[in-house]
């Protein structure tokens, strides 16, 4: 169940798959996003997220850390997420939970060492 600061600081911002009302699931990186908020990374993370918010990047890849540690993890894996689905033709952007962990990576306000720790807690 999403909470509103998630939808606040992620879901409207970065994700282009947000359906107001569609409360009922969430995706693998907005769980590990809301760990991550109750850590010593708070701060840094909401000033990140809030900073020119919405994805950095135009297209979005997959890599090995990526989806070991984020996508195979979602509930959407392959079979709700045109992003990871190999048989989906085209280009699908990743949500938004993705894209804010990118930023979050990019900008050292977390780490993949952070990311394992928190998702073995
Ligand atoms: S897929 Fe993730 S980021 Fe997108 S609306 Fe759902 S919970 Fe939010
Ligand atoms: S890109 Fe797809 S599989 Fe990866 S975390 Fe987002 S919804 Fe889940």
């Amino acid at each position: 169940m999403k909470n509103r600061e998630i939808v606040k600081i992620l879901c409207l911002p970065y994700c282009s798959f947000y359906k107001e009302g569609k409360e009922e699931m969430l995706c693998f990186c907005a769980e590990l996003l809301m760990m991550i908020l109750e850590s010593d990374k708070r701060e840094m993370v909401i000033d990140v997220l809030s900073s020119n918010k919405g994805p950095t990047e135009k297209v979005y890849y997959q890599d090995r850390q990526s989806l070991e540690h984020l996508c195979s993890k979602c509930g959407f894996y392959i079979t709700g997420c045109d992003f990871t689905d190999p048989d989906f033709k085209g280009y699908s952007p990743p949500c938004g939970g993705y894209i804010a962990i990118m930023k979050l990576l990019r900008a050292h306000a977390v780490s993949w060492d952070k990311i394992s720790s928190v998702v073995k807690l």
